[in-house]
């Protein structure tokens, strides 16, 4: 079966039809080496039939601090690519829950690799469906992973650059060749940093805790939403701070948080089991807490999401 894929990606600055969005096959090897990228969820809701994209001002800043970081030019202004993510979306007619790729890259990498002055930069941004698992029993098997997680000054976990994922890649292809679903990385501290692609947050003593952004993480839009809705919702004491592998082994609940994982409820990290070895009532709260205002079902945080109406469009 073909891939299905959406009628646009944007590239060459503009709304450009899937199949026309090719480069030459040498150009591959070195564009990716600075490469930084954003990745941005948009909910569906089918009765008010439209699409809410989430905190994308949040996710746009951090590209531009992202490009900033690895002295690639970004043309695009916050609010020009807001603009442009919600024309894409309204032209490919996004009527799911969709992810959204923002990525930028150095244009003649290969040549240019270690002039600091002279990177071009190109963007593409793609669209594609990525069902949410909140509100599903989704649930995954942590394992402590040998490999160490990149720090502030070997290659700075703080920014979204692929580059940083092969760090990510050694230490998930170690821990699912043993079994496991996800690997937690310790920084060269030995202090719990990150998921390859997600923050990690426990429950401890009626605390949530979570690794400070000095830990060797990046620092994510939904961990901070996280924060805030633990805090103004449900009460409770947030401690960001150094925390050590074993809190985890002995934490009442543990779950990772990102774009793309969302709230992912872990259920044992080593073979622990965390809590009682399913996913905690505060996990939950904060899943459909989230979930309400991606859906936007709750005005009281409409501040974080960018509605987009698409009763009109049709497929
Ligand atoms: C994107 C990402 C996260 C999650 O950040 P969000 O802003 O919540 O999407 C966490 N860790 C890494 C390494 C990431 O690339």
């Amino acid at each position: 079966m073909a891939e299905q894929h959406p009628t646009y990606i944007f590239w060459n600055n503009e709304l450009t039809p899937w199949e026309d969005a090719t480069v030459h096959v040498t150009s591959i090897a070195w564009s990716a080496l600075g490469a930084v990228f954003e990745g941005i969820r948009g909910y569906w809701n089918a009765e008010q039939e439209q699409l809410h994209v989430f905190r994308i001002t949040e996710h746009l800043d951090r590209l531009q601090s992202s490009t900033k970081l690895v002295r690639l030019p970004l043309a695009y202004t916050t609010a020009e690519l807001t603009d442009v993510i919600v024309r894409l979306l309204r032209e490919n007619v996004c009527r799911e829950d969709t992810y959204v790729f923002p990525l930028v890259y150095g244009a003649d990498a290969e040549v240019n690799r270690f002039d600091p002055n002279a990177l071009a930069s190109e963007l593409t941004i793609r669209t594609k469906p990525m069902p949410s698992r909140l509100g599903s029993d989704f649930q995954q098997h942590a394992r402590v992973s040998t490999w160490t997680r990149i720090s502030d000054n070997v290659m700075p976990p703080r920014i979204k650059n692929i580059s940083n994922y092969r760090n990510g890649q050694l230490a998930t292809h170690e821990v699912r060749n043993d079994g496991y679903d996800v690997a937690f990385m310790l920084n060269p501290y030995g202090k719990i940093s990150e998921a390859p692609g997600a923050c990690i947050a426990h429950l401890a003593k009626g605390k949530l805790i979570t690794p400070d952004v000095t830990s060797g993480i990046l620092e994510s839009i939904t961990r901070e939403a996280v924060i805030t809705l633990a805090r103004e919702e449900l009460g409770l004491e947030v401690v960001e701070r150094a925390v050590d592998r074993t809190e985890l082994y002995l934490a009442d609940e543990v779950f990772t948080c990102g774009t793309a994982a969302e709230i992912t409820p872990i259920v044992s990290v080593d073979k622990y089991p965390v809590g009682a070895g399913r996913i905690g009532p505060v996990t939950r709260q904060i899943q459909q807490s989230l979930e309400d205002i991606m859906r936007g079902r709750n005005s009281q945080y409409a501040r974080w999401v960018t509605t987009i109406d698409m009763a009109l469009t049709t497929a």
